[in-house]
C-alpha cells in the first residue's frame, strides 16, 4: 500500500507541473489523441471481449455493442464537434464598447471511477471529454471486473505519459488514497452509498463532482399499449447484462386487466431469446458478477416470496447465472421493491388510478430514468410532468441515453450533473466569463460611478424610477 502511495502522489505532482502544457493544447492535437485511442480500442477489441467475458460471461455482442462501440461513437462526436465545442462562445454586452465572451477552460486535475457492470466503457467514456476539454486525469477503475481493469491499464499505458493520464488499479484503499488528493473534479460512477462518499471528500477541496449513480426505474404501461410490440422492449432492457444495468426498468406497473397478457409476452421473449430446446442458453446469459451480488438477489427473491409473492417464471440459481425472473403479487414492504434490483428480477405490480402510481413513485428517492409507455399524449405529459427522474424514455426503455444530443445523469439519489456530448465537455471544462474592455479612454457613465458622490444619489434615484 506504502508504494501505491508514493506512486499516486508522484503522478499527481507530475500532472500538477504538466497541467499547463495540456492546458493549451489546440483542438486538433486533442483529436489526434482521441483518434490514437480510438485505433487502439478497435485493435485491442478481442483482448477487451475476452476480459469481460472473464470477468462476468458478458456475450461477446452485448460486449462490443454496450462497451466498445458505445466508446468508438463518442470519440466520433468529439473528433467531429470538438473544434466548434472550443471556440468561445461571444454574448452580448452591457458595456458599452466591450465584448463579452465565454471561454471553455479545461477544469484541471480529474479523478474518473468506474463502476464494474459496464467497466471498460464506464471508465473510457468519462476519459473522452475529460481529454477534449484539456484535463490531465487518473482513472481508478472496478476491482471487481480484474480482467477489464488489466486491459485498460495496457490501453492506457501504451498511449499515454503518466504526466497526462495515469491509471490506478486497486480497491477502497486505493480509492480514499486517490479520494485525499486535491483534484480539481471528480466523476464518479458507481452506487448511491459510494457517491455520498465521494462527494464528501470532494467537499473538503471544494472540487466539482460528476455523480453518475443508480435507482429504481419505473416502468408504467398504460391500458390501451399493444403489448406484443413493447414487451420485448422492456424485457430486453430487464434481461441484458442479466439485469445489472443502471438504466434498466427495475419494476413494472401495469393495470390488472392486462397483466396476465403482459406476462405472457414476457415468457415468451424469455424462452426466444435465452432457451433451446427447453435449456438456457448460457453464452447470451451474463453471469451475475460474484458471489455477494448472487447472495444478495436470492435474498431479495426470497424476501419477496415469504411475504406472499409469485415466481411466475425463472427463479433459478445455477452457479453464478441467475435465470431471468417474473414475480407478481409483491407487497411494497418486500426488500425488492426497498433496493434497486440490478439483477434479472422482473416485479409486475398491477394498479388501478395512475395517482396512486405517481404518488409511490414520488415517494422513493428520485430514479435515474422514467419510462412510461402509452398513446395518449395527455397521460404521458402527467406522469412527465409529476414526477421527476435523471431522463426519461417515452414507449421503449433505456433509449434516451443513446441520443447524444440529450444530457444523461441523474437526478440527486441518482446522481449530480450530466455527461455524453457536448454535455461532457462542459461538465469537464470551466466556463471562464471574459469582458474585452477597451484599455483607452472613459466614458461618462464610467466617470458617473466614481467618487465624489456628491449630488449623484439624486440624479440616480430619479433614473430608477
Ligand atoms: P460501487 O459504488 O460499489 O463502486 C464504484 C467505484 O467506487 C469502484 O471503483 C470502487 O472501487 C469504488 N469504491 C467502492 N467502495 C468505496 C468506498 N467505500 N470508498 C471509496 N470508493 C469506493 O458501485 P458498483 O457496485 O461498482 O456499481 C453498481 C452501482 O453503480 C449501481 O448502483 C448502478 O446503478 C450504478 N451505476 C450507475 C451508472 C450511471 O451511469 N448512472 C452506470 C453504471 C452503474
Amino acid at each position: 500500500m506504502g508504494e501505491y502511495l508514493n506512486a499516486i502522489q508522484r503522478v499527481f505532482q507530475l500532472q500538477k507541473q504538466h497541467l499547463h502544457i495540456v492546458k493549451q493544447t489546440s483542438a486538433a492535437e486533442r483529436i489526434e489523441k482521441l483518434q490514437k485511442l480510438r485505433a487502439l480500442i478497435l485493435k485491442e477489441t478481442p483482448a477487451i471481449v475476452e476480459a469481460l467475458q472473464a470477468d462476468f460471461g458478458k456475450p461477446a455482442f452485448e460486449a462490443v455493442t454496450t462497451e466498445v462501440m458505445s466508446v468508438i461513437n463518442e470519440i466520433d462526436l468529439f473528433v467531429e464537434n470538438l473544434n466548434k465545442w472550443m471556440e468561445p462562445v461571444e454574448v452580448p454586452s452591457r458595456n458599452r464598447g466591450a465584448t463579452a465572451k465565454i471561454i471553455s477552460e479545461p477544469k484541471g486535475q480529474c479523478l474518473i471511477f468506474s463502476a464494474w457492470n459496464f467497466p471498460f466503457m464506464l471508465l473510457f467514456n468519462p476519459l473522452i471529454p475529460a481529454i477534449g476539454a484539456g484535463n490531465v486525469c487518473i482513472l481508478k477503475p472496478s476491482e471487481m471486473a480484474p480482467a477489464t481493469s488489466k486491459i485498460s491499464v495496457k490501453i492506457v499505458n501504451e498511449l499515454f505519459d503518466e504526466s497526462e493520464v495515469a491509471i490506478f488499479e486497486g480497491g477502497v484503499e486505493v480509492a480514499n488514497a486517490l479520494l485525499d488528493l486535491p483534484f480539481n473534479h471528480i466523476l464518479f460512477t458507481g452506487s448511491t452509498q459510494v457517491g455520498k462518499v465521494v462527494m464528501q471528500a470532494a467537499a473538503k477541496h471544494l472540487a466539482s463532482v460528476t455523480l453518475e449513480l443508480g435507482g429504481k426505474c419505473p416502468v408504467i404501461i398504460d391500458e390501451q399499449v399493444d403489448l406484443e410490440k413493447i414487451v420485448p422492449r422492456i424485457a430486453f432492457g430487464k434481461y441484458a447484462n442479466s439485469g445489472q444495468i443502471c438504466l434498466a426498468p427495475d419494476h413494472i406497473y401495469i393495470k390488472e386487466n392486462k397483466r396476465e397478457e403482459f406476462i405472457r409476452y414476457v415468457e415468451d421473449y424469455i424462452q426466444r431469446s435465452y432457451f433451446e430446446n427447453g435449456i438456457l442458453n448460457q453464452v447470451d446469459v451474463a453471469k451475475i458478477v460474484n458471489e455477494r451480488n448472487i447472495n444478495r438477489l436470492k435474498e431479495l427473491l426470497d424476501d419477496a416470496v415469504m411475504r406472499g409473492a409469485n415466481v411466475r417464471c425463472g427463479g433459478i440459481v445455477d452457479g453464478r447465472t441467475f435465470y431471468p425472473t417474473v414475480l407478481t403479487d409483491v407487497p411494497l414492504e418486500a426488500k425488492i421493491m426497498q433496493e434497486e434490483i440490478f439483477g434479472p428480477i422482473m416485479p409486475v405490480l398491477t394498479y388501478t388510478d395512475l395517482n396512486e402510481v405517481i404518488k409511490q413513485i414520488n415517494s422513493r428517492p428520485k430514479p435515474l430514468a422514467l419510462y412510461i409507455f402509452s398513446d395518449n399524449s395527455k397521460v404521458v405529459d402527467t406522469v412527465l410532468s409529476t414526477t421527476t427522474s435523471g431522463g426519461a424514455t417515452v414507449n421503449d426503455v433505456m433509449r434516451h441515453i443513446s441520443e447524444p444530443n440529450l444530457p444523461f445523469g441523474g437526478v440527486n439519489e441518482s446522481g449530480i450533473g450530466r455527461y455524453t456530448g457536448i454535455f461532457g465537455f462542459k461538465e469537464f471544462s470551466h466556463e471562464r466569463g471574459v469582458l474585452y474592455q477597451a484599455s483607452a479612454g472613459t466614458n461618462q457613465l464610467e466617470e458617473f460611478a466614481r467618487a465624489p458622490y456628491k449630488g449623484k444619489l439624486d440624479i440616480l434615484m430619479q433614473r430608477i424610477k
